[in-house]
């Protein structure tokens, strides 16, 4: 099996030790590739856009020739989980913020995101969520995280904190508001392998 993380900025490396963790939990061989270029992408069986600044994420996925064949690997049901920023750039609708930075979102999910909901608030925290599909709570360390404002279509949620959706799943795709990664719970990383 192969994997890939989208390399560009943000908290990569995290995945890649939570994807090794998760092939090791499952017993599977795997190996995972650092998208940096088009050609990074060929062949991968799951990708994960990471955390990191939506902004700066989305000009590179342009200027490296990635949104476009993301958004066909999508569209081809190839599953992709995209945490924090990577939740911001799979929605179809971003607040003002994004549209202020002329964020260029990846638009593959029927919902919209408040970009810095709970930074506003308290800049990092952690707490126990209830996930869907999950036996026990998951660790979830928010970090300046977007919220779920709303979803529609085929999109539905996965996880609250509170009223707020943290999570949510569309077909083949996983958006998670928080870092999954740095919990080392690797539970989210085995939900998006078993998605294969
Ligand atoms: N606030 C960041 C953004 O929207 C996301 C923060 C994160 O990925 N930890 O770009």
């Amino acid at each position: 099996m192969r994997a890939g993380v989208v390399f560009v900025q943000g908290a990569a490396p995290e995945h890649v030790q939570a994807l090794h963790g998760a092939f090791d939990t499952l017993g599977i061989k795997g190996t995972v590739a650092q998208v940096r270029k088009r050609k990074d992408l060929d062949d991968l069986d799951c990708l994960i856009i990471p955390g990191g600044e939506s902004t700066t994420i989305s000009k590179l996925l342009l200027r490296f020739d990635l949104a476009d064949e993301i958004r066909r690997m999508a569209a081809d049901g190839v599953p992709i989980m995209g945490t924090c920023a990577g939740c911001v750039l799979l929605s179809k609708q971003g607040d003002e913020q994004v549209a202020r930075t002329q964020t260029e979102l990846l638009g593959l999910m029927d919902m919209q995101v408040d970009r810095n909901a709970f930074g506003r608030q308290r800049e990092s925290f952690e707490t126990s969520l209830r996930v869907e599909g999950l036996n026990e709570p998951f660790p979830a360390v928010f970090i300046r995280a977007p919220l779920i404002k709303k979803v529609w279509g085929g999109c539905r949620p996965l996880a609250k904190h509170g009223d707020d959706i943290v999570m949510a799943r569309q077909e083949n795709l996983l958006a998670l508001s928080f870092h999954p990664e740095l919990s080392g719970d690797t539970r989210l990383h085995q939900m998006l392998l078993k998605m294969i």
